[in-house]
């Protein structure tokens, strides 16, 4: 049995540069010939999350949303960190508990340095940075755009070349994955983000936060043909959004009727903008993989949860011979399994990080 690497924090090349964030380059050599369990930390907006993954797979997923948002309709960061703050160590515990490992069966921490919240992000950096000097093992850092990447791969093996549409509260992008580590992204938002419009457009119409799950639900009920919402950058070549339209059209839809007309239609207000978002990002999804020519399509991010979204795809993608991939709804929204997944990737191929890594708000995926 091969012993495990010991990591000497204080042998290591300083630089003294808190904000440089290039991976150490090990031969990974001995770190490849054992088995190897990393523990992962997830905290770049409103969900305090930790989970561990091992060679076997994922052995626990521990997720804490935070509720306090829910009262303001949308996510405030000072509230967020402190937060995070409050339950970080006992979502870790809660973690390393549920996959039976404790502290010294860890080779590594996996944490989100970016994109997200700064102060939230701190949190999990400086956690997981104490861990690591503590207990003298590698830490690891993730792009949470790469985590929602690869999310599929927790439940099925998808292996690039694929399309991934990313889609959350704070992110919209089409990237085109060629292999792990190497990603070129063909479009984004101009404006808001698909879950933004989502939470947006419930906090009009006094649905709560966040949103999508709502008019999820209440869509159903609905006609989404009952009003022709604008689908903006539709007929375009490029593969970029704008949202921003859409909201202010349900906006100026609201203002021009009575509160009346808005109760007895309100299903099929929140259907007609459903449908409206989904098509374009069906098109734009769709319109990039043949571009590139790409037969595997992968959706992320807490609205590829949607349902509408969900079923519409895979009834499209059957007439354009696409196989499309989704994630379990758990691993679409913010965790930190889908951190651990990129983290042991980087943990077996050696790229590992410096203890002086700094949170990066607006990391883009070529950073790591
Ligand atoms: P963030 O990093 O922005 O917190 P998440 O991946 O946690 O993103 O996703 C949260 C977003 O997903 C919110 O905007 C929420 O409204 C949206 N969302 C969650 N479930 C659904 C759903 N069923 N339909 C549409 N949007 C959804
Ligand atoms: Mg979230």
């Amino acid at each position: 049995m091969l012993s495990r690497p010991v990591f000497d924090y204080n042998s290591l090349n300083e630089t003294g540069n808190p904000s440089r964030t290039q991976p150490i380059k090990t031969s990974g050599l001995n770190l490849i010939l054992i088995s190897m369990t990393i523990l992962a930390i997830e905290t770049s907006c409103d969900e305090t999350a930790a989970a561990v993954y091992g060679e076997t797979g994922l052995l626990s997923n521990v997720i804490l949303s935070q509720a306090i948002h829910n009262q303001f309709g949308g996510v405030v960061p000072e509230l967020a960190s402190r937060e995070h703050v409050r339950s970080i160590l006992p979502i870790i515990r809660g973690a390393l508990n549920d996959a039976e490992t404790s502290l010294d069966q860890l080779d590594g921490v996996a944490v989100t340095q970016g994109p997200g919240l700064i102060g939230s992000l701190l949190v999990g950096i400086n956690t997981a940075k104490g861990l690591c000097y503590a207990l003298r093992i590698p830490l690891v850092a993730v792009n949470h755009i790469e985590g929602h990447i690869f999310s599929i791969n927790l439940s099925r093996e998808v292996n690039p070349p694929f399309i991934a549409l990313v889609i959350s509260g704070g992110h919209t992008l089409l990237v085109l994955v060629n292999r792990f580590a190497n990603y070129q992204i063909l479009g984004r938002t101009h404006d808001d983000a698909a879950g933004e419009a989502f939470d947006k457009v419930a906090k009009m119409l006094e649905l709560g936060y966040p949103g999508g799950p709502v008019i999820d639900k209440l869509a159903r009920e609905g006609n989404e043909k009952f009003i022709a919402f604008p689908r903006a950058l539709m007929k375009s070549r490029e593969f970029d959004f704008s949202f921003s339209g859409l909201k202010t059209a349900v906006l100026y839809y609201l203002k021009r009727n009575t509160e009346q007309h808005r109760n007895r239609h309100v299903a099929d207000i929140v259907a007609s903008f459903q449908a409206a978002l989904v098509d374009v990002l069906v098109e734009k999804t769709v319109l990039a993989a043949k571009n590139h020519r790409i037969n595997q399509v992968v959706i992320a991010g807490g609205v590829a949860r949607n349902n509408y979204l969900r079923q519409r795809l895979s009834q499209r993608a059957e007439t354009e011979n696409l196989r499309v991939f989704i994630p379990e709804p758990v691993f679409c929204t913010d965790n930190a399994a889908m951190i651990a997944w990129v983290g042991f990737q980087k943990l077996k191929q050696g790229i590992l990080s410096e203890l002086n890594i700094a949170p990066v708000s607006g990391m883009n995926l070529a950073t790591l």
